[in-house]
């Protein structure tokens, strides 16, 4: 499943060579998660802006409206002037002046919706609940670590919904916490001061590592097919049950919460 990091390294890889372009055709396959929300032609004629980031959508500006566009679980966007004609699992084309932006989803749990902008009630109720931008200074240590004290569910858990910072996914709450030194089952409101110190900081860290990993590797990703899009940071403990501990040697340990597992080092990680 794309994760912030792999999300905002797709906008880094089409977003300048988009910018400027002209809708001259809309395409869609077959229905996604959320509709479009209004006729794929009446697209065509508008201009592309640019495109920016808001947790895991992308937000394609027009000149008029703009698109919020989601991943899902497997979707991947290409973008070039030499696309192959759409295969089954492309479920959305748009042709610009400047090359075809396609969506590759065999799962469709991706998006494409409209909004005139971005107070529109559509886009408030995708947009609205997000919480703060990890990688933007809005990410404050003290209203952070606040956060936390008001929150008695498992710290990894509390990444996860999104509310206190949004984008840290599955893999980078496990590899947070790690670095952190942090037992991802401790209660939230428990954390420490320094302790949420340093897992604010790890929180940056594990993602402006995975984004400029990402971006070493924008080659592979923007070229024409969109299927090798994903990228996984040499992890810690993500994945890695029964495997040594990079650090110690003990044995990475898997349990599940709230059906997502999670991986830890029961000795770097204290509870
Ligand atoms: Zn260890």
């Amino acid at each position: 499943m794309p994760e912030l990091p792999e999300v905002e390294v797709t906008r880094l890889s089409f977003a300048s060579a988009i910018a400027g372009g002209r809708i001259l055709q809309a395409r869609l396959g077959k229905p996604l998660r959320w509709p479009l929300g209004l006729d794929a032609q009446a697209l065509v004629g508008r201009t592309v802006q640019g495109v920016r980031r808001r947790g895991k959508y992308l937000l394609i500006d027009l000149d008029q409206g703009l698109l919020l566009l989601h991943l899902g679980m497997s979707g991947s966007l290409s973008f070039g002037p030499n696309q192959r004609p759409p295969g089954p699992h492309d479920h959305f084309d748009m042709l610009t002046t400047l090359g075809l932006l396609r969506l590759h989803d065999p799962r469709r749990f991706g998006a494409v919706v409209y909004a005139d902008d971005q107070q529109a009630p559509n886009a408030v109720k995708l947009l609205g609940h997000l919480g703060v931008e990890p990688l933007e200074q809005g990410f404050d240590v003290d209203v952070f670590f606040q956060g936390l004290k008001k929150r008695q569910a498992p710290i990894k858990q509390v990444l996860l919904a999104g509310e206190l910072v949004v984008g840290v996914g599955n893999i980078y709450a496990s590899e947070a916490l790690f670095l952190a030194g942090i037992r991802p089952t401790m209660r939230a409101a428990k954390i420490s001061k320094p302790r949420a110190l340093r897992l604010h900081q790890a929180i940056r860290e594990v993602l402006a590592r995975a984004v400029a990993q990402g971006g070493s590797s924008l080659r592979d990703f923007s070229n024409a097919q969109g299927q090798n899009g994903y990228f996984q940071l040499e992890a810690m403990v993500y994945d890695r049950a029964g495997q040594p501990c990079r650090v110690c040697g003990h044995p990475i340990k898997r349990i599940v919460q709230g059906q997502r597992s999670t991986f830890f080092c029961a000795a770097c990680q204290k509870p």
